[in-house]
This record gives structure tokens, C-alpha cells and sequence, in this order.
């Protein structure tokens, strides 16, 4: 492939991705969900709840005296979720809430679903506090065990981060040293390797925190060793790699030399081949790393751990929240995958 191809490969779609932008309404909360939202209608939310597999269908009681005998029974109760699981033969009673994603999260069950839908739409915890007049450490719960589920689901999945292929241009860089960040330097200690693959639109980027433990691939952390060692297992090989000559942990040069990829590109000579004047090249990359350059500024602030989890959110969201709709259906989805319940 010639280094020109390479820049118009790079060209992104800007109209697709426009259209991707929409719909902010999460259509499938006000059609499915919404009417099960007001008070009265806890029995239907509970109903579809149990058949999406988010609640459990049936409960057996652990009383010794009672085990076997007969299944527990669903029940109106005097109490925040409005039902429980009772025991026929004996006084035992169960949280409908059992082994399910909700048990840990301390308020109304319709309460924890908006929350999702918060989380599903990037409302910020302050605002979704306010909107449902819930504390913010309990909105701060939701999110969070929202993003580990997302976390979860992207680091079962390796293969849905296999990037390129033949002749899939591929770039490479490292925040804040590439040209991902243009103000660099100041307050930014913690570095991401980012690897785009611009075959997708908007760019699919796979991101992850250099020197972080949780994430090395056999390598010393922080070397130029753990940058080859992501490349290779997230980088068909045959792809055309972009490099930056600019970042330390991933130079252009080392990457020439391994034999899968034996077209690299450096950043430097694709901006040689702009016309004096223009920054075409610059205008792509701005555009290919935006969502990204973002989630790495955003993570500057938090502990390391947060700020990994926070990476692989991003990444589900490229997959699963093209609009709130997908990315509340999805999560639904993935929240009934990872908390089975035994009926
Ligand atoms: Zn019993």
C-alpha cells in the first residue's frame, strides 16, 4: 500500500457518524420501561424483570425442616420492594432481590433502573442525584456496578478487540506523548496506549493504561516491550500500522522491525505528504482520537484502578451505546449473562 492510500484510508465518514449521534432520547426506556415506572405497578416492573432473567423466577426455602417440601411462595410485603419470597411451611422469608445485580444497591428497585438509564445516557452523578432525588453516593453505586459489568463483558471478550487485518490501516500512540495530546506534559502521569482502527466508523479504539499491573501482557510495565506486547495481540497481522515518531514507549522504528506488520507508516512522513499548508493528516488523527482523548483526560483524576475500569467502559460503549436504547438493552442483557439465577 502506498503512504497515500494510507491518508485517504484514514479519511473518517463525518456524515455517518453525525447520524450516530441523534436520538439522545432513550426510546426504549419510554416504550418498555417508563409504564412500569409509577407507583402501583412494582408487580409488572418485578414480572418483566423476572423474565428478562434479572430476578429470580422461583425461590426454594433454606430451612432444613422445609427443604424439598414446597417452593417458596411470591408475596406482598410491607417493604421497600413490595414483595418477598415466603416460605409456606415455615416464617422464612427472601429479598426478591437474591443473587441479583440489584441486592447490594440501598433504594427502590424503579429507583436503581433509572439510575441505569442515567448511567446508559452519560448523565453526570450530580445530575441524576438531583433529577431523582436519591443520594449521590447511592446514584454513584449504580454507575459503578454498571461500569463493571461493562468492564466485565469487554475483558470475557478479547477476540471483539482484534483490530485490522489485511490492509486495515491501524494507528498507534500513546497519551499524553503522541499527537493525541497537543498541551502536554503538565499533571498527566498516567499513560494510555491507544491502537485505532479506522476500518470502523467512528474509529474502533482498544485503550489501556501502560505501567498498570492488571493489564501486562509478560512484559516489565512501562517499556517499550508491553507496547509490543499490546500491539501484537490486539493487531491483525497485515495491517498498515501508523506510528508516532514523538512517543517513547512505542517508536516508530521498533515496530518497523517486526515482520507482521511490514507496512509502518510514521505520523511525521504522512504529514510530509500533506500539501504545504494543510493539515489534513492532523484534522483525521484530531478526529480519530476525540472520544478517547477525552476518557484520558477524564481519567487523569482518578485512582488508577477506576481510571482502568473507566478504559474498558469506553470500550463497551463503542460496541454497545451507538444510542441510550442499545445501551440500556445491552446492559439489561449482559447484567442477566453475569448474575445467573438458579430457579
Ligand atoms: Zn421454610
Amino acid at each position: 500500500m502506498s503512504d497515500n492510500t494510507a491518508v485517504e484510508m484514514m479519511e473518517p465518514d463525518t456524515e455517518e457518524v453525525a447520524n450516530k449521534e441523534n436520538s439522545k432520547e432513550c426510546e426504549y426506556y419510554q416504550t418498555v420501561l417508563r409504564p412500569m415506572m409509577s407507583g402501583g405497578h412494582e408487580g409488572e416492573l418485578c414480572e418483566w424483570l423476572k423474565q428478562m432473567g434479572l430476578l429470580r423466577r422461583s425461590a426454594q426455602c433454606s430451612n432444613p425442616d422445609c427443604k424439598g417440601r414446597s417452593p417458596m411462595c411470591w408475596r406482598k410485603a410491607r417493604i421497600v420492594d413490595k414483595y418477598n419470597w415466603a416460605c409456606p411451611d415455615c416464617t422464612r422469608k427472601v429479598s426478591i432481590r437474591e443473587g441479583s445485580f440489584f441486592l447490594s444497591i440501598k433504594c427502590e428497585m424503579k429507583a436503581i433502573i433509572r439510575c441505569m438509564l442515567g448511567w446508559c445516557e452519560r448523565t453526570s452523578i450530580d445530575v441524576t442525584s438531583s433529577q431523582l432525588d436519591l443520594k449521590q453516593h447511592v446514584v454513584r453505586r449504580v454507575y459503578e456496578r454498571c461500569t463493571d459489568v461493562a468492564q466485565a463483558y469487554v475483558l470475557s471478550r478479547p477476540q471483539d478487540w482484534l483490530l485490522g487485518g489485511d490492509g486495515a490501516v491501524v494507528v498507534v500512540d500513546v497519551f499524553p506523548d503522541g499527537y493525541m495530546s497537543e498541551r502536554r506534559g503538565t499533571g498527566r502521569d498516567k499513560r494510555v496506549l491507544c491502537i485505532a482502527d479506522t476500518g470502523h466508523v467512528p474509529a474502533r479504539i482498544w485503550a489501556a493504561l501502560l505501567e498498570h499491573a492488571g493489564q501486562q501482557v509478560g512484559a516489565q510495565p512501562g517499556t517499550v516491550d508491553e507496547v509490543l506486547g499490546h500491539v501484537r495481540s490486539h493487531v491483525r497481522p497485515g495491517s498498515t500500522l501508523v506510528v508516532s515518531e514523538r512517543s517513547r514507549a512505542c517508536p516508530h522504528e521498533m515496530l518497523q522491525g517486526i515482520p507482521d506488520y511490514p507496512s509502518t507508516i510514521s505520523v511525521e512522513t504522512l504529514m510530509g505528504l500533506d500539501l504545504p499548508g494543510t493539515r489534513r493528516i492532523q484534522e483525521n488523527l484530531e478526529t480519530i482520537w476525540h472520544s478517547a482523548v477525552e476518557v484520558c483526560e477524564e481519567i487523569q483524576e482518578m485512582p488508577t484502578r477506576s481510571g482502568a475500569s473507566l478504559l474498558n467502559e469506553y470500550m463497551w460503549r463503542q460496541l454497545f451505546a451507538v444510542t441510550p436504547s442499545s445501551a440500556m438493552q445491552s446492559l439489561l442483557h449482559h447484567i442477566a449473562d453475569q448474575f445467573p439465577l438458579q430457579d
